[in-house]
């Protein structure tokens, strides 16, 4: 009889010590819960105020540049943007104001011999493999593009540059000017001949992280021979695809400035890489000025 009582006494204390520990674990994990949960919504809170934030710069960021080529820009006189861009034009502002697409600014940024590249411009950069870097929203289309394109040209395909700062693009046009006096031109027509292939600090596509030149590894020139690679016409069908555009169209010259530069290709996203490869137009022209 007292041994059972006994008995009976452990197994309830062994109950009440299992329901103690149910609430503490219980207590424990709701506890948690909460916690984690509001760290969440913090977080989230934050992340949406950053888009915020971001989306606004970039709203007022179109519009300096819009009040910027309002001005006196020859590039602008020379354009005539025709009703379809105008259109265009409306669209991608309305899409800015509704938020719906929030890298629009980002990557559609104009930047040539009358736009140059605002002084607070930023870009978060990534790196490739060879230490060039790149802007970071274009980085998974380039790669994907690197990698078709090699696939089905079975050669390899390297970003020779993307990403510059602004003393580089000044380094890289007093190179060019010394080379041209050097190969026997006055110093005003080594300047000019230069500036046709490269642009000055803060006027090149290379500063805002969108540009990447791309060459066959197995011909690395910059130059007329580029265009007759596989590589290179695999990447002028295609890169449209990718979000990219051939900046620099032959004939199109009085309208980018530049002279044509089959290597030298400009992420400005999908649905405009398409209409302006598909049209046959220049960035500016798509832009309307
Ligand atoms: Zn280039």
């Amino acid at each position: 009889m007292r041994r059972r009582r006994k008995r009976k006494i452990t197994l309830k204390r062994r109950l009440q010590w299992l329901g103690a520990w149910s609430v503490l674990i219980f207590a424990v994990l709701l506890t948690g819960g909460i916690v984690a949960g509001t760290f969440v919504g913090i977080r989230k809170f934050c992340d949406n105020y950053a888009q915020k934030k971001s989306r606004e710069a970039a709203a007022t960021h179109i519009n300096e540049r819009k009040t910027q080529s309002g001005g006196n820009s020859k590039l602008e006189k020379d354009l005539q943007p025709d009703k379809e861009s105008g259109n265009l034009q409306e669209e991608e502002e309305d899409m800015l104001q509704e938020g719906e697409e929030d890298q629009l600014e980002e990557t559609l940024i104009l930047v040539n011999k009358s736009f140059y590249l605002p002084t607070n411009y930023e870009v978060p950069l990534i790196s490739l493999d060879n230490g060039q870097q790149i802007a970071e929203v274009m980085y998974g289309d380039l790669q994907n593009m690197l990698m078709d394109g090699a696939r089905a040209t079975k050669s390899t395909l390297l970003v020779s540059s993307g990403f510059r700062t602004s003393e580089k693009q000044e380094q890289l046009l007093k190179e060019e000017i010394e080379k041209n006096i050097n190969a026997g031109m006055g110093e005003d027509e080594a300047r000019k001949d230069a500036l046709m292939t490269v642009a000055p600090a803060h006027y090149s596509e290379h500063e805002t992280g969108l540009a990447v030149d791309i060459v066959s590894v197995a011909n690395q020139r910059l130059d007329e021979t580029q265009e007759d690679t596989a590589a290179n016409q695999w990447l002028r069908e295609n890169c449209a695809d990718y979000g990219f555009i051939l900046r620099y169209p032959r004939g199109k010259e009085d309208v980018t400035g530049f002279s044509y530069e089959s290597w030298h290709f400009r992420y400005v996203g999908k649905a405009a890489a398409e209409e302006i490869m598909q049209r046959g137009i220049t960035l500016e022209e798509y832009l309307g000025g």
